[in-house]
């Protein structure tokens, strides 16, 4: 193909210049491609391995049918289910192909170049890519040491506020936090808020808030009232199974929602996410099991990792970050020859872990039979 005759990065904005692209886990069928392995097992993206509710499987199913029209671009329906689950009104509500595109609709509703996003080292890697392609700057709040008795390169949120100045928009905290599955507590974040400058957004994400039945984890939707620049996200990717068909939400101040709106395209969110989120929210029966599965997967796999002698990060979410206190890349190639696919950290300022998302119990099993070979070599 013939080039262009000058320098394409002239053309290109400037927060776009410098961009490193969100790495995603590798797919399984990659794997099946490069390595002709099969019975791939994947444990790289934190999917619900027992996949959705059959219910929102069974509502997908019956869309198919009306595929010629375009999706209610208000989210009727779901909107109102959302409002009743979180008990706030249904203006609060913004909804995004993904949490992920929430997130992206805060960076572009409020940076700019010249304004900055607080976050916090190990914090997850949506918050830094799109303040950055909107020309913004990152401020990177140290996290809590290793040494840290609860929280270990968790969010410390007395150096977050420390990094906020004139110039910052938004703070992002991921409670619990991917990817090393620390959470905060309801005071320690309380406290936090208050202490916010009104002028600043807190963005709260709580992708996986269904892992946590702590009676200290906050449920922060419930603050909204109290906190007009407080914004929280959910998604239905995580523990609801549905992260193929692309579909979360932003909670905040209807204002708030209002400019958020704004920007997003009318039918961001399809006929088949919308049918199935709205099935798989009434599916409570599926949310336990995923819960137990998950509980069970993880005494497993941490009982495996010990009798292996290795640390991990102490998780609330159903992943567990593995610490080899080397390099861990060629583990992760390694585990990938033996046809398992997990997810290097070292993106994260996390060079030497490796995240492994917690599956079923056979999952569990080759992982671990796979990790103690490619250990022993
Ligand atoms: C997975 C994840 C998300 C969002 O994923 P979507 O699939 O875009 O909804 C958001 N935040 C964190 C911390 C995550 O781990």
């Amino acid at each position: 193909m013939r080039d262009f005759n000058f320098d394409l990065m002239e053309l290109c904005a400037p927060g776009v210049r410098g961009l490193k692209p969100y790495e995603p886990g590798k797919p399984s069928a990659e794997l099946q491609r490069e390595f002709g392995a099969k019975d791939v097992v994947k444990l790289a993206s934190n999917e619900n391995p027992l996949g959705p509710s059959p219910k929102a499987i069974a509502a997908v199913r019956d869309v198919v049918a009306n595929l010629a029209i375009y999706p209610d671009g208000q989210t009727h329906e779901l909107r109102l289910a959302i409002a009743k689950k979180h008990a706030l009104a249904p203006e609060c509500i913004t909804f995004g192909d993904g949490s992920d595109q929430n997130i992206e609709f805060l960076a572009r509703t409020f940076l700019q170049p010249g304004y900055n996003v607080v976050i916090s080292r190990h914090a997850f890697a949506v918050y830094a890519i799109v303040a950055q392609a909107v020309g913004a700057t990152v401020h990177f709040a140290a996290a809590h040491p290793v040494t840290h008795p609860r929280t270990p390169y968790g969010h410390d949120l007395d150096a977050m506020l420390a990094c906020v100045d004139e110039r910052t928009r938004l703070v992002c905290i991921a409670n619990p936090n991917n990817p090393t599955g620390t959470w905060l507590y309801r005071t320690n974040l309380l406290q936090f808020l208050e202490r916010l400058p009104q002028k600043v957004l807190a963005v709260v994400d709580e992708a996986y808030s269904e892992y946590v039945q702590e009676p200290e984890y906050p449920d922060c939707s419930q603050w909204l009232q109290q906190f007009p620049n407080l914004v929280v996200t959910h998604t239905f990717s995580k523990a609801y199974g549905l992260a193929g068909l692309r579909i979360g939400y932003s909670l905040s101040h209807p204002r708030v929602a209002e400019l958020l709106n704004r920007i997003r395209q009318p039918f961001n969110v399809n006929n088949l996410a919308q049918a199935g989120a709205m099935a798989a929210l009434s599916d409570s029966e599926h949310l336990k099991n995923t819960l137990r599965s998950n509980r069970a997967g993880k005494r497993q796999l941490e009982s495996g990792l010990q009798a292996l002698g290795l640390n991990w990060i102490p998780s609330i979410c159903n992943f567990l970050t593995v610490d080899f206190k080397k390099p861990a890349l060629t583990i992760y190639e390694a585990l990938l020859r033996e046809g398992i696919i997990v997810r290097p950290v070292h993106n994260y300022d996390l060079p030497n872990h490796l995240r492994i998302t917690i599956g079923l119990p056979d999952q569990n099993a080759r992982l671990l039979q796979a990790l103690k070979k490619v250990l022993a070599n």
